[in-house]
This record gives structure tokens, sequence and C-alpha cells, in this order.
């Protein structure tokens, strides 16, 4: 018994299309990346976050209803993701600030919400680290 090589080239299954009478919306969520433990997951999983201030005064702010303009940055509801972005700068990186972040409103709005959240198991499988230099 040996493998014979499959030709796959172009081998969408052809649906037919019919008579559909109502458009197919397909809602693709949007995946973002967690500046703290850098997962991906849906935008709606992670708390969307930008900065106001200038160059000497940053700090972070939450954008709950996301629709702040500027860069935003993206991180779990989660004291550990916070902590962990704290400590790469993550937040700087990725709102491309220079000079220091101010995070407590952020920290605090985390442990709030952290706090109000009932207890659930935190089932996070840990990932092979992939530590990106940066
Ligand atoms: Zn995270």
């Amino acid at each position: 018994m040996w493998l014979r090589p499959v030709h796959r080239a172009g081998a969408s299954p052809a649906y037919s299309l019919g008579t559909v009478d109502f458009p197919v919306v397909r809602r693709a969520p949007v995946i973002r990346t967690c500046v703290g433990c850098r997962r991906r997951v849906r935008s709606t999983e992670l708390l969307r976050v930008i900065a106001v201030g200038h160059t000497t005064g940053l700090r972070l702010v939450v954008d709950p209803a996301r629709r702040l303009p500027g860069r935003g940055a993206h991180v779990h509801p989660d004291p550990a993701c916070l902590a962990l972005a704290d400590r790469r700068r993550a937040f700087g990186r990725a709102l491309r600030l220079t000079g220091v972040v101010d995070t407590a409103a952020l920290a605090e709005y985390i442990e709030q919400a952290h706090a109000a959240t009932p207890a659930t198991e935190d089932e996070r499988e840990p990932r092979p680290s992939s530590t990106t230099k940066g």
C-alpha cells in the first residue's frame, strides 16, 4: 500500500448557489492580540486601551465602547495580563509611545472588573513559551 500524491489545486468543492434568496452575512470575529499574554482572541474578550495625554504625561484609559479614536492596545481584563504587559512595556510598544505610561487607571479598572466577575476557573492552558525578544 502506498499513497499517491493528491493534487488538490483548486479543489474547492463547488457548492451550487442555486436559489439563495437571503444574503448570508458572515461576521468574522475580530481577532486581537492581548499585549499581556500575547494570545489571539476575539476582540470582545479584550479591553481596548488607548493612551491620552502627551509624551510627558501619558496615561492609559479603557475604551469599553471601542469608539475612541486613535491607536489602541488590547489586553485581557486580567491583572496577570496587565502585569505582563506592564513589565514588557507592551503598551508603549503597541501604542507607539515613548516615555513612561501611567497604567494606574487601567489597573484599577481591571481590578474592579476582575473582582466583579464570578470566580471562574482559570483554564488557561500553558502555552509553549515563545518569548520574542524585543
Ligand atoms: Zn491576556
